[in-house]
């Protein structure tokens, strides 16, 4: 059976996240959350982190600003400005394993994801670092539903970026949830092995593909 895991960038976010959970629930779907410090900061944004949780979600860390992947930062602090400030928020929340998706703009892989200093902080603290295998690209193209059950579709197992911010995937979301439920696909939140480059705090892949050091 063809295996969904679905994702959520870049919220939380006060009035989309609450719906987007309303359309997990209805379904009784489970799904990743990977969230902003900046958003986790506000209290809107701390209480939305934790209805995820208590629901049965996935939260992750998604660095604090999202301006600059990691790995064209040149701040020195760049670690502790985007992943320790966002994990102090974060940690208290949503105890447990850690993970840490970085961010490509426009959902590209490549080495611009993380920088050696990033690499060796995640290793060193036991983080997960959670890629992705399919970008429907919902913040730009309105037809993205169609391009995500093509993309799920050609996979065994597919990790789904989708964002839980405005003029993103909401509006197309129940429609693409009941089209992978009416063909049969399984939602999962475990998460393909080959997305997961560094699996608590092992590096379990090749990183020279996604590490600028
Ligand atoms: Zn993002």
């Amino acid at each position: 059976m063809r295996r969904v895991t679905l994702s959520f960038d870049n919220g939380p976010d006060p009035d989309v996240t609450p719906r987007v959970l309303e359309r997990l629930r209805e379904r009784e779907v489970l799904a990743h959350f990977y969230v902003l410090g900046k958003h986790v900061a506000t209290p809107a944004g701390r209480s939305l982190v934790e209805r995820a949780r208590d629901e049965g979600h996935v939260v992750g860390n998604h660095s604090y600003t999202h301006v600059t992947p990691l790995g064209s930062d040149l701040r020195p602090d760049a670690v502790e400005q985007e992943i320790v400030r966002t994990e102090a928020l974060l940690s208290p929340l949503v105890p447990g394993p850690k993970r840490f998706r970085p961010f490509g703009g426009g959902g590209l892989l490549g080495r611009h994801l993380l920088s050696g200093a990033a690499r060796d902080y995640l290793v060193a603290h036991g983080y997960s670092c959670v890629l992705w295998n399919a970008v429907p690209r919902d913040w730009e193209d309105p037809g993205w539903v169609a391009t995500a059950l093509a993309q799920t579709g050609a996979l065994e197992h597919a990790l789904v970026v989708l964002h839980d911010v405005p003029e993103a995937c909401l509006d197309g979301l129940a429609a693409f949830l009941d089209a992978l439920r009416a063909r049969g696909d399984e939602f999962t939140t475990d998460l393909p092995p080959a997305c997961v480059p560094i699996d608590g705090g092992q590096i379990r892949a090749d990183l020279s593909e996604i590490v600028n050091a």
